[in-house]
């Protein structure tokens, strides 16, 4: 992908207005939530079969004129990322391997017969939003701007087909640090009664409606006194696959880091990818295996199991402490492995370590 020089300028600034008074802006900037205020601009641009990729844009953020007949609001046809601008301490504003995530769009998109934006495209839109609202992007400890990316279907049509009209957007929001007070372990609920996703199924593509499938036991594992759940393959009901929203490792006593395999069934995710990098890099074995849950609950029991934890863009890398669910419960003290891989990670993002895989891009 060019650099962002050079793709500036596909997604043009049409209506240059700011949603929010610098004093809002201040105020939001000050106290970090996660998802919750928007900055002042997003990109868009609108796909149909004649016209391909058309109208790229930024515009004012604000509310969409949807048809109420739309395909995505009936039949969930959509797709999105999610994406992190940090800002170095030179002041200059990064993502961490935006191509990635536009290759797992492109992805996601074609499980879901969407029309699949041009890696480049979904790129250059990161550029032009993020120089239009340049402020929003917060410089505290842990603070990024969440880029979120997302294409659905909007043709009006209550026929059940691939939708003929098409939109993609992206909107952003200033989020905190996810751990204000340090790496603080999760407490996790493996769900024996729900699955996320099933062989042959859209386990493999970020689309709604595996976030949307993920909300009861999510609820269920709130109600159990646990932070998140985890989810078994729903073929066997006897292996690991990951949470609602993150992927998991698993770090032996003997320094061996071990995660499920991509089996189709779950998401392929950056930070995961990622980290399985650097630790073969540093010398590490890294197997990305079949985990059963009971050699797991075996292993936490007889100490070969040393830490737990979970990875994904929001949270970076976050330890396991607990686990529990039917029938069981158990606690993983260990933390070691997972605050170096933590701390690896996230000066790269922040530009303290070097990048030697070139995964910063500068927007
Ligand atoms: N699994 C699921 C289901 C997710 O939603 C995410 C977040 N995108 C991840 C794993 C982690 O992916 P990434 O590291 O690319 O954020």
């Amino acid at each position: 992908v060019p650099d962002a020089d050079a793709l500036a300028g596909r997604f043009p600034l049409t209506r240059h207005e700011h949603a929010a008074s610098p004093e809002q802006r201040a105020r939001a900037l000050a106290e970090l939530r996660f998802g919750v205020a928007f900055t002042d601009h997003m990109a868009h641009a609108r796909w149909s079969p004649e016209s391909d990729w058309h109208s790229h844009e930024v515009i004012p953020y604000g509310d969409l004129s949807v048809s109420p007949a739309a395909a995505v609001l009936h039949y969930g046809q959509e797709v999105f990322e999610g994406i992190k601008a940090y800002r170095h301490a030179d002041g200059s504003v990064w993502t961490f391997r935006p191509r990635f995530n536009a290759a797992r769009m492109a992805l996601s998109a074609r499980r879901m017969a969407l029309p699949e934006l041009p890696e480049e495209d979904l790129v250059a839109s990161l550029v032009d939003l993020v120089r239009a609202d340049e402020p929003w992007v917060p410089s505290g400890d842990g603070e990024s701007l969440y880029l979120r990316p997302f294409t659905f279907a909007s043709e009006p049509f209550l026929g059940v087909r691939a939708a003929r009209a098409v939109d993609y957007y992206l909107i952003a929001s200033p989020a905190g640090n996810y751990f204000p007070h340090g790496l603080e372990p999760l407490s996790i609920w493996v769900s024996a009664e729900f699955h996320r996703a099933g062989p042959g199924g859209t386990g493999a593509a970020k689309t709604g409606g595996n976030y949307a499938s993920s909300l009861l036991p999510q609820q269920e594992a709130q109600e159990r006194g646990c932070d998140q759940v985890c989810f078994l393959d729903a073929a066997t009901g006897l292996n690991l696959e990951e949470l609602g929203g993150m992927n998991i490792m698993v770090v032996d006593a003997d320094g061996t880091v071990r995660t499920p395999q991509l089996t189709g069934t779950i998401l392929q995710g950056s930070t995961r990818s990622s980290i399985i990098t650097l630790l073969r890099e540093e010398g590490r074995r890294v197997v990305e295996e079949t985990i059963s849950l009971e050699s797991l609950l075996a292993g936490i029991e007889s100490g070969r199991v040393a830490e737990v934890f979970a990875c994904g863009t929001a949270a970076v890398v976050v330890p396991i402490g607990r686990l529990a669910g039917q029938g069981f419960e158990v606690e993983i003290a260990g933390t070691e492995v997972t605050r170096q891989i933590h701390a690896h990670l996230t000066g790269i993002q922040y530009g303290r370590l070097p990048d030697p895989h070139n995964w910063m891009y500068r927007l």
